[in-house]
């Protein structure tokens, strides 16, 4: 550029017209003296001036030449070029678009009047300092003004070319260089740059191998971190497996873009919802140069979305979910199929509160009735506000009708209990309709219809619940009459120990016996515990059940042992709710010791999965029991989900194989079913004993897989208390296996 500015330089000085008519000829000599000597001269020299005249016409003829090259070169850069006499102010300018008349140039710079104002003083000072000789070159960019007052963007570069005496700058020449073009798209570029850096996304540019060129603050902002960690370093996606990122990869350079959206982990390993887009960048040719990627910060946005999603699907009053999404919960459990139930009630006296009290205590009513039975619901439940005091529970995965009714009396008592608000005790009632899905509907709509109508039905009865369906009701209606029944049972002692004898295989001797409980009623007769037993234990009322019969045992044995009938263990059956007590063992020896009887004539039995449940806690439990001299055996054994390596560890004595695999003795498969299990305890040191054997041929494989124990029907059905005794009698005085006849036998 340097030398290109002083070439041009030089040649305008060698051209400009001023240093042309310098050489031009002066006219001749007039002295008639110097005629003579001239002419002589002349003729001597003629031939000399005519070639040095040909030589000048030619030397003048090829600087016009070179002029009109130069001229036209000059024409064709677009740029200006000057000549400034700093002397005289005089100013030469070729191919000038920028002055139309040379008293426009004037001043420090000539063409000061031309010049932008904000740009006149940094042209100024970088001239200045030129003079000063602190710069080789005098370059300035600035705004200009054409002759059509237009502004255009100029780089101005010149150089001092003479110096006078006292070496003052006295000429300097230069070259104007209309840059509006260039200036716009670095303008552009600069904006560009300007808003990447501002923009709230964050971006990161790559290069075409994926390896990270530059990103900006957004970027820094949203993943923390500083820009040297980043920089140069391929493409990665924090949280995502290698194959992932490099099928993005592919993605975006294969279709030259992509978008997606991607949980990305920022340096405090916070996860964030991203929208990723990759664009590529390609140059002139054509050539991916660049991927540009944009990293869109989702999370406000979901953030409203979900706020968005609350305010239309949740009640404000009371934070339940509302009517809207009810129905679209219900629309999809009815859309897959799904068992459940649906409890709607409202309150039966809520609009006396609101009209007498006012709408803010109703409504605070509602929020902390909201909170007071949101808290029964089971993980399975959701509870709505359907709107006013109407409220809405969906039991999906169930159809237990004990399950549900409990839930339902739970809901009627809390709703019950006073409420204490400013300074009022509160009463309210309700009353609950029930219906199920799929027997009593088969859209939201018909199913929320038949439990409104089961609710109105409900509140003519008042502070209940009834089924839409009818034989929902009866048995609704029927676990009700059995749990006031049992609760009047207790009180009149109406639960009886019935006992059945267990018998040794080989011997035929009796060895012990289980006791079971009876349930007479005066008016509806016996229940059958298979029907009393799940109520009791649903209500909790086996507890107490439970200790009527140990206490009723125990009584009946310490009996049997002083008559000198007896010296075995008796067998008692121990519910799961009795197991967790937390005083269990303190229980069991008051009833021990209220009725004299060692625990050595004691056996409790527990089924496979009350231990199961928390089968660590059931060891210590039993490892107490055990302590105290109490045989334990595992009762139902099979049945349920034992683990060989639990049962290793419980501190077991006895096995009991259900009656299910007696009864399937028959068969080769259950046969050796039956084998494996006697092996299995034998091994684990167990004794077995087998239930619920009814025939002959069942204890003649018994005795062969070496079983040795026998309860069932074939010895002896469950036998009152004095049957039992009669029974002991019996055996005290015969050697061989006794039968009672059935006809004798309550069950
Ligand atoms: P379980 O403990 O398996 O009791 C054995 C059941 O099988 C008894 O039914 C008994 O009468 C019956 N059984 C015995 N031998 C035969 C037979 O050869 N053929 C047939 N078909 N059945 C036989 P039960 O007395 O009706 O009792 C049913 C269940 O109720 C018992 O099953 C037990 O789980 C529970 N249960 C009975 N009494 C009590 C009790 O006092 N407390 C607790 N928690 N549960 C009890
Ligand atoms: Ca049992
Ligand atoms: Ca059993």
């Amino acid at each position: 550029m340097v030398s290109r500015i002083k070439t041009s330089t030089f040649e305008l000085i060698s051209l400009s017209p001023r240093m042309a008519s310098a050489v031009e000829l002066e006219g001749p000599l007039h002295s008639d003296m110097l005629l003579l000597i001239a002419l002589s001269l002349i003729a001597m020299f003629l031939p000399y001036l005519l070639f040095v005249i040909y030589k000048l016409r030619r030397s003048r003829k090829q600087l016009r030449l070179s002029e009109k090259r130069l001229k036209s070169t000059v024409e064709g850069s677009g740029d200006t070029l000057w000549d400034w006499d700093i002397t005289t102010g005089e100013v030469i300018r070729i191919n000038d678009k920028y002055t139309s008349d040379s008293k426009t140039l004037t001043g420090f710079p000539p063409n000061k009047r031309l010049i932008h104002p904000h740009d006149l003083a940094k042209v100024e000072h970088l001239l200045k300092k030129h003079f000063a000789e602190q710069s080789a070159f005098f370059e300035a960019s600035y705004r200009i003004k054409d002759t059509l007052g237009n502004w255009h963007w100029v780089l101005d570069r010149g150089k001092i070319i003479e110096k006078d005496n006292n070496l003052n700058p006295t000429r300097m020449a230069g070259t104007v260089r209309d840059i509006s073009l260039l200036k716009s798209t670095e303008a552009r570029l600069n904006l560009f740059a300007k808003c990447v850096e501002s923009l709230t996304d964050a971006i990161a540019i790559y290069d075409k191998n994926f390896v990270l060129v530059d990103v900006n603050p957004s970027f820094l902002t949203l993943f923390g971190g500083s820009r040297e960690q980043y920089l140069n370093k391929p493409f990665s996606l924090a949280g995502y497996e290698e194959r992932f990122v490099d099928k993005v990869k592919l993605a975006a350079s294969k279709n030259q873009h992509f978008q997606q959206e991607v949980k990305l982990r920022n340096t405090e390993r916070v996860l964030l919802p991203i929208e990723l887009t990759i664009d590529e960048i390609k140059n002139e040719q054509q050539h991916v140069t660049n991927y540009v990627v944009v990293y869109s910060n989702l999370s406000e946005r979901k953030k409203a979305q979900a706020q968005l999603h609350n305010l239309s699907n949740r009640d404000r009053t009371t934070s339940l979910p509302n009517r809207n999404l009810f129905f679209t919960d219900l629309q999809k459990l009815v859309k897959e199929k799904e068992h459940h139930a649906l409890l709607v009630f409202d309150l039966d006296n809520f609009k006396k509160i609101n009209d007498s009290l006012g709408h803010q205590l109703g409504d605070s009513l509602l929020a902390k009735l909201a909170m007071r039975l949101n808290k029964l619901t089971r993980d399975n439940d959701t509870f709505y506000r359907l709107g006013g005091d109407e409220f809405a529970l969906v039991m999906s995965d169930t159809n237990d009708i004990h399950v549900i009714t409990r839930m339902a009396k739970q809901f009627l008592a809390a709703i019950a209990t006073p409420f204490k608000m400013a300074g009022h005790e509160l009463v309210i009632t309700s009353s609950v309709g029930i219906v199920l899905y799929p027997e009593d509907g088969h859209t939201p709509e018909s199913l929320l219809k038949n439990a409104d109508t089961a609710m109105y039905h409900a509140k003519k009865k008042g502070n209940s619940y009834l089924f839409f369906n009818d034989t929902m009701n009866r048995q609704a209606v029927k676990r009700l009459q059995i749990e006031n029944l049992m609760r009047f049972g207790l009180k009149e002692n109406h639960f009886e120990v019935y006992y059945q004898p267990k018998m040794n295989i080989r011997t035929g001797k009796l060895t012990g016996m289980e006791a079971l409980v009876r349930f007479i009623t005066p008016k509806k007769g016996i229940i059958s515990p298979g029907v009393f037993i799940p109520i009791a234990e649903e209500t909790g009322q086996i507890i107490e059940i439970g200790e009527v019969v140990l206490n009723k045992a125990c009584k009946d044995v310490k009996q049997w042992i002083d008559d000198g009938l007896f010296s075995g263990r008796v067998a008692v059956n121990l519910s799961a709710k009795q197991f967790s007590l937390p005083d269990l063992t303190s229980r069991i020896d008051v009833i021990l010791q209220k009725n004299a009887l060692p625990s050595y004539f004691l056996e409790l039995e527990i089924t496979e999965g009350t231990v199961m449940d928390d089968p660590q806690d059931a060891i210590s439990i039993m490892r107490s029991l055990s302590a105290r001299g109490i045989h334990l055996a595992m009762d139902d054994f099979g049945t349920g989900y034992s683990s060989l390596a639990y049962l290793k560890q419980f501190p077991l004595n006895t096995l009991k194989v259900d009656k299910a695999f007696i009864d399937d003795m028959t068969t080769e498969r259950g046969r050796n079913m039956v084998d494996s299990i006697v092996t299995i305890a034998h091994n684990l040191d167990l004794h077995v004993v087998a239930e619920g054997v009814e025939q002959g041929e069942q204890v003649n494989i018994l005795k062969q897989l070496k079983c040795e124990t026998v309860q069932g029907y074939y010895y002896s059905k469950p036998l009152s208390k004095d049957e039992f005794t009669e029974f002991l009698v019996q055996q005290q005085n015969k050697s061989a296996p006794s039968l009672i006849s059935a006809s004798k036998i309550v069950v």
